[in-house]
């Protein structure tokens, strides 16, 4: 306990300065609040989100089927607005297109799931077509289609150059006045009764009126020095490589099971990814990364001819069941959460932000909310 006092003209304090934490901070500063952002790194933005692939996969909001589909379908109809409004606001271009995805099966199983999957998406009344072998090379003259025996187009795939959107998102912020601090560690918290008075960080003690939690992979660590509630949000770490390929080599999104190829404008092609549980360690290993290649040429032989110029690793902030936690921390009346985004962090973020946004404010919420509370 401590004797900081916060009054209703503190700030909303957001720990954790990724793509989820500086989108809520976004959207309040565009409803007038006054919101400051805290980040334990020296740069903004540069775990999870800076590491990602950035493909959004389409969503409609009107048939989702359940309550994180009708969130990545808010989320999806969000980013083109988004993207255009930060690039008039910041004059940065994140990289946003409507470039379609390609969803591939090398066997009669994986064909078999896939046309399920497919059927759920046009239930949904996403578009979903399937393609024979001529359509596919017509689509995509470099891919070999003899590997494949079922591939489907979804032309809604969208995609975004992760780095310049968080750019784009922490320039819109200082745009907007939110106070922006980095290097600056969250380590505690000071309390009275059943509030949150301040925080404790490398930087001495942060005041605010409402705290909410956006640390990623770490916000499990942060929340248990204030709350029991067992959310076991845990650190995925998912590898990814860059061929320096010429533009328009590929120009659709490859996707074959968790596996992808993501075609940049400029050229540059990313292959991802996998799901390695082995805690807090960044890095890549040179196995991951052959196997990432091999994936590679199996489905676009000529990038053979192009060099491998990056590699990087992130920690996916992953939750027992895939879904993130979003809501009021319980028996903590002004900290709340945004956690857990797994493997669609960049996708749901605009979602996210308006239901944190609206929740920081009080508003009533829709009831689908539940499915992402910290106790269910
Ligand atoms: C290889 C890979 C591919 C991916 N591909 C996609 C994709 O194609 N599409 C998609 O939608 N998603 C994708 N994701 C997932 C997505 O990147 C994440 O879900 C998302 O970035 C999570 O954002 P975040 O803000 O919660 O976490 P982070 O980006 O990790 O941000 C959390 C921040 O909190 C800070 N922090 C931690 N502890 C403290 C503390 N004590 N005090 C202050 N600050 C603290 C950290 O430094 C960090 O900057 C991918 C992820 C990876 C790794």
């Amino acid at each position: 306990m401590s004797g900081l006092s916060a009054s209703k003209s503190d700030p909303v304090v957001i720990i954790g300065g990724g793509v989820i934490g500086l989108s809520i901070a976004y959207e309040l500063a565009c409803r007038g609040q006054q919101v400051h952002v805290v980040e334990r790194g020296t740069e903004f933005g540069k775990e999870a989100s800076w590491a990602g692939a950035g493909i959004l996969p389409p969503a409609n909001p009107e048939t989702a089927l359940d309550p994180l589909e009708k969130l990545r379908g808010i989320s999806h109809r969000l980013h083109p607005e988004w993207a255009e409004r930060l690039q008039s606001e910041t004059g940065i271009d994140t990289g946003f297109r409507r470039c379609g995805g390609i969803y591939l099966a090398r066997k009669q199983g994986e064909a078999a799931s896939l046309a399920g999957y497919m059927s759920l998406l046009r239930q949904e009344g996403i578009q979903a077509e399937a393609v024979d072998q001529d359509a596919l090379l017509a689509l995509e003259p470099t891919l070999d289609p003899d590997q494949f025996c079922a591939a489907y187009l979804l032309p809604d795939e969208l995609t975004l150059r992760n780095p310049r959107h968080v750019k784009a998102l922490l320039r819109a912020c200082e745009l907007k006045n939110v106070q922006l601090t980095a290097d600056c560690e969250i380590h505690g918290f000071d309390t009275a009764g059943e509030q949150i008075t301040g925080l404790q960080s490398s930087q001495g003690p942060i005041t605010g009126s409402r705290f909410c939690l956006a640390a990623g992979a770490w916000s499990s660590q942060i929340l248990q020095q204030v709350s029991d509630i067992p959310t076991g949000i845990v650190p995925i770490r998912g590898q990814m490589l860059l061929f320096d390929a010429p533009p328009r080599l590929i120009t659709h999104i490859l996707n074959e099971g968790s596996r992808y190829l993501v075609p940049r404008a400029d050229g540059k092609i990313l292959a991802g990814s996998c799901e390695e549980e082995v805690g807090f360690e960044k890095g890549t290993t040179t196995e991951m990364l052959e196997q990432l290649e091999d994936f590679a040429y199996s489905v676009v032989p000529a990038l053979k001819e192009y060099e491998v110029t990056l590699s990087w690793s992130g920690l996916r902030p992953g939750s027992f069941d895939g879904v993130p936690y979003i809501g009021k921390v319980p028996q903590v009346d002004n900290l709340f959460m945004a956690s857990g985004h797994f493997r669609s962090g960049i996708h749901l973020s605009t979602g996210t932000a308006i239901w944190m946004a609206d929740l920081l404010e009080g508003k009533p919420m829709p009831s689908a909310l539940q499915h992402f509370s910290l106790i269910r």
